[in-house]
């Protein structure tokens, strides 16, 4: 019988470790794949590095003055590090060069690329974030968690899983009474997926310029891969 697969589509980097990574790693009998959605570059801590901002987490002055396509790609970096850590292989980490920037992702343009995916791995499971985490919500979560919505509704997505940030959870629970979210633990006995959950929090707090590592992930949500650290948990609903 063929593996059963599943496409997790990430807005942006972090969000497949932070959101969905704990599914990530529990999906061990699974051919998985993760879809990277944006480019990343409109993030702040390009201004930190390039010595425009002091930098709170190390105490100090950058002046690492990156390019726009230097800076995707050391984020492109981190995030192919923690899907590795997270049991992806190489072939089944998709990053696609033309992808847009982020921030302006609309539904239309994530069904596109969703139905592509969908195409190429017929009968996968769906995996994305939830487009009901409230008005805090990024508008590019927001977009893609519609755009699943949507494709399931015409009956492109058969097999749909919706995930919460895990810092909105508050928010959805609260604008969404009615729908329960399943939570997703790490079994703390089992060393081994610790440290590969680990290694993929790492792949985001790597700070080593010389090999073009900026740790960029951590210089823009530190206390969200802290969270993970400390309290590893995933949450996810159907509809
Ligand atoms: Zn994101
Ligand atoms: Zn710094």
């Amino acid at each position: 019988m063929k593996e059963q697969q599943a496409i997790f589509f990430s807005p942006h980097q972090d969000d497949e470790l932070l959101t969905m990574g704990i599914s990530i790693l529990k999906h061990g009998g699974c051919d998985s794949h993760v879809v990277l959605f944006v480019d990343g570059a409109q993030s702040g801590v390009k201004r930190i590095l390039r010595n425009g901002r002091r930098c709170a987490w190390h105490d100090n002055w950058h002046l690492y003055p990156l390019t726009i396509s230097s800076f995707v790609s050391a984020r492109d970096s981190e995030f192919r590090d923690s899907c590795v850590a997270l049991g992806i292989s190489d072939s089944n980490i998709h990053i696609d060069s033309l992808r847009p920037t982020d921030g302006i992702i609309d539904v239309k343009t994530a069904k596109k690329v969703m139905m592509e995916y969908v195409g190429r791995f017929p009968g996968a499971c769906v995996k994305t974030l939830t487009p009901y985490a409230g008005v805090r919500q990024h508008p590019d979560h927001k977009a893609l968690g519609l755009a699943a919505v949507e494709l399931y509704g015409e009956g492109v997505i058969k097999d749909l899983e919706l995930f919460c940030e895990p810092y909105y959870v508050d928010d959805f629970r609260e604008a969404n009474p009615g729908i329960t979210l399943y939570e997703h633990e790490l079994d703390t006995e089992d060393e081994a997926i610790k440290k590969r959950l680990q290694k993929a929090i790492d792949s985001y707090r790597k700070w080593a310029p010389a090999e073009k590592r900026y740790a960029i992930g951590y210089h823009s949500v530190a206390d969200y891969f802290r969270s993970l650290e400390t309290n590893p948990r995933a949450f996810s609903h159907r509809i």
